[in-house]
């Protein structure tokens, strides 16, 4: 359905105030594309007369995760995307990415912006973005992450942690040396609970007898195992594994969802709202999916709580059917810079606010002291 105002005059987009931020982690990132100490993000102030909303949008620092990186993302907002908004009615998502579409790639930037659209939406029309979204679960399940650690033992004591902590499924970072022998210790130590495995682009078709290795150990699905481009590669490695795929990366747009789909290159999608080019596209994404029997699950970039509460917003879809990666700040963060902090409602929960808008915006102390450059276009 297409949701619009009724009966209001939307005032023009005449303001953009963007934040490139540096938000200390308490400890580094690890996955296979390396270890981050910072995460580098992107905040967006949009203003529409005396209305606002806040969106936030991060690909990493580096282009490892995708193409794009936090100081090009803050660019192309600046001199390309915020430009072409300025002056602008707009009153649907599809007329947003509409003023976009000369703009070849570069989804995380268009995310960021589609993100403060939808907030300045729900915030005006005093809803909640999740139930404005057509969003049906207040309470979302959410699920146990772990990078690389130092040692299997210590792995396997983090794993006992979150199974004692009620957590419904356990997502681990994969990559050479971290790899067969780890997910073996795990399934021989626990039996039973729910695990997925995360490659991060980090393999190939080279690699077909490892990945064959994995069908015995019950995976409820690998995630994005060869690289993003390599679609084609995806379906023919689906073709000789058991365990289900599910496309991360490769997913950058509904476009690339559909051709995914219909070579059967992976059973899931993940949806991260940013890395798709916003609320907007990840909706299509997700009507797609259902339309087709592809389940989805939703997750972010470690963003702060304002970019986390829109992946929980999407978490709330009825075609979300696994536990989202959406973290309690406490677990990466000295200090979130948004708030109210993303908190557990109990185990392997969250509950989402009926706050309007995406409930949650940066505490302005701590956007201060975070920002590296800031920029205001009117
Ligand atoms: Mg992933």
């Amino acid at each position: 359905p297409r949701r619009t105002f009724k009966g209001r005059s939307l005032p023009v987009i005449d303001t953009i105030e963007l934040y490139h931020v540096a938000m200390p982690l308490i400890y580094p990132w690890r996955t296979a594309y390396g270890s981050d100490a910072v995460i580098e993000s992107v905040l967006i102030k949009m203003w529409a007369g005396d209305a606002y909303g806040w969106g936030e949008t991060t690909p990493l620092a580096k282009p490892t995760y995708s193409p794009e990186y936090t100081g090009g993302v803050y660019h192309v907002c600046r001199e390309i995307l915020s430009p072409a908004l300025i002056g602008k009615k707009i009153d649907l998502g599809e007329t947003l990415q509409q003023q976009f579409s000369w703009v070849a790639g570069n989804f995380f930037a268009k995310g960021g912006l589609d993100a403060a659209w939808w907030d300045l939406q729900a915030r005006r029309q005093n809803q909640p973005l999740w139930k404005l979204i057509g969003g049906t679960n207040q309470v979302i399940d959410v699920g146990a992450d772990f990078g690389v650690q130092d040692s299997i033992d210590m792995l396997l004591g983090n794993i006992t942690g979150a199974l004692d902590a009620g957590f419904k499924r356990i997502k681990l970072k994969y990559c050479r040396g971290w790899d067969v022998d780890m997910i073996a210790a795990v399934r021989s130590t626990f039996p039973d609970p729910v695990f997925h495995i995360d490659c991060n682009s980090g393999y190939t078709l080279d690699d077909l007898s490892m990945f064959k290795k994995l069908d015995q150990y019950n995976l409820a699905m690998i995630e994005q195992p060869l690289m993003r481009d390599d679609l084609v590669d995806h379906a023919e490695l689906q073709q000789q594994i058991e365990t289900p795929i599910c496309l991360d990366e490769s997913i950058t747009s509904p476009e690339k969802a559909w051709r995914a789909i219909k070579i059967k290159a992976g059973r899931w999608i993940n949806i991260k709202p940013a890395r798709v080019g916003g609320v907007t596209q990840a909706l299509e994404i997700n009507r797609i999916c259902e339309a087709e029997g592809i389940p989805c699950w939703t997750g972010g970039m470690l963003e702060s709580a304002l970019g986390a509460s829109v992946c929980k917003a999407l978490a709330t879809l009825p075609n979300m059917k696994y536990p989202s990666d959406v973290f309690p700040s406490t677990r990466f963060y000295t200090e979130d810079l948004s708030t109210p902090p993303i908190e557990l409602s109990g185990p392997s929960q969250m509950t989402l606010s009926d706050t309007p808008g995406v409930g949650a915006e940066p505490i302005p102390e701590r956007l201060e002291r975070q920002t590296i450059d800031r920029a205001v276009i009117r």
